[in-house]
């Protein structure tokens, strides 16, 4: 096949696998993602929060499935390198698909990783407040004592509520992205242990939103030797050349394609980012296959 064939969606899409509702860093509370994303067409879909499956424990408890839909359990771990992983340093996002949602150990190590968010999104406040650009008061207003995932998102939004910021990229480029002054490493999972994590917990460990793959080889294969089932390829950001580029890898190495939104609410719609992101529907049959049943 060749890299340059071009991708045309023929409708709208019908999968998503990758997004995010206010169990983490995004703006939807589960229950209407989900409606919106069945509005909007989707049939096979995937909530990956951020070091928790309690979005989709939200929907599956309050019965609110459509009818029609296959809802995935999924989570989305941030993972930072640290030890030598193919001489490559910065963070890969570990996508999760199936996990057993009764699974104590792996419940066990999404709380620690949430703990260790809080800390790390409490070091950004305080350093944004060294650097003269308190957003307290508009964190406060934006979050509960109890919330589970916070993340950069979040501090972003209170910075444009603040007005120290002009949008969430512009906090990223600015302030609180790698190498911004307001940057506080992440702690956590190593890649490879997040992908051991998801897979004991029966699920398929996923690698997202890499488009430097291609160039990447030899990283690929060190993770797939630690695990990995999948790779991201239809990705709401990449363009066509990226997306059967990175297609050309996941076909060389064996790994299943996935596909998503990334939807977290900053952008638009969920119907107006879903018209941007096709993911073929074999994407959706292949991975709810190699999911394991679940009673
Ligand atoms: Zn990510
Ligand atoms: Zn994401």
């Amino acid at each position: 096949m060749s890299s340059a064939e071009p991708i045309v969606p023929p409708g709208p899409s019908t999968v998503d696998l990758h997004a995010h509702t206010t169990r983490s860093d995004g703006i939807l509370a589960p229950g209407d993602l989900v409606a919106q994303a069945f509005a909007a067409g989707v049939r096979t879909f995937a909530l990956t929060d951020h070091d928790t499956l309690a979005g989709y424990r939200d929907v599956v408890a309050s019965d609110a499935i459509p009818p029609g839909m296959t809802l995935l359990p999924g989570v989305e771990i941030n993972a930072l390198v640290t030890r030598d992983l193919g001489l490559w340093e910065g963070e890969l996002h570990i996508l999760g698909f199936g996990m057993d949602p009764d699974d104590d150990e792996f419940e066990a190590t999404m709380r620690t990783q949430r703990a260790r968010r809080r800390t790390r999104f409490e070091r950004t406040v305080e350093r944004l407040r060294e650097l003269e650009l308190a957003i307290d008061s508009q964190v406060e207003a934006m979050t509960t004592e109890d919330d589970d995932a916070l993340g950069r998102p979040t501090i972003a939004r209170a910075l444009i509520e603040a007005g120290f910021a002009s949008s969430v990229e512009d906090a990223f480029q600015r302030l609180i992205g790698h190498g911004g002054p307001a940057y506080i490493p992440r702690e956590g999972l190593q890649p490879t242990e997040a992908i051991k994590v998801i897979a004991a917990a029966g699920g398929i460990p996923v690698l997202a939103h890499f488009g430097e793959a291609p160039s990447r080889v030899p990283l690929l294969r060190e993770l797939r030797e630690a695990g990995l089932a999948g790779l991201e390829v239809y990705y709401r950001s990449f363009d066509t050349p990226t997306v059967a580029a990175v297609a050309d890898v996941a076909r060389e190495l064996r790994l299943l394609a996935t596909g998503g939104t990334d939807y977290h609410g900053d952008l638009g719609t969920y119907a107006e980012t879903h018209a941007l992101c096709w993911v073929p529907p074999e994407v959706g049959v292949q991975l709810t296959n190699r999911s394991a049943p679940r009673p």
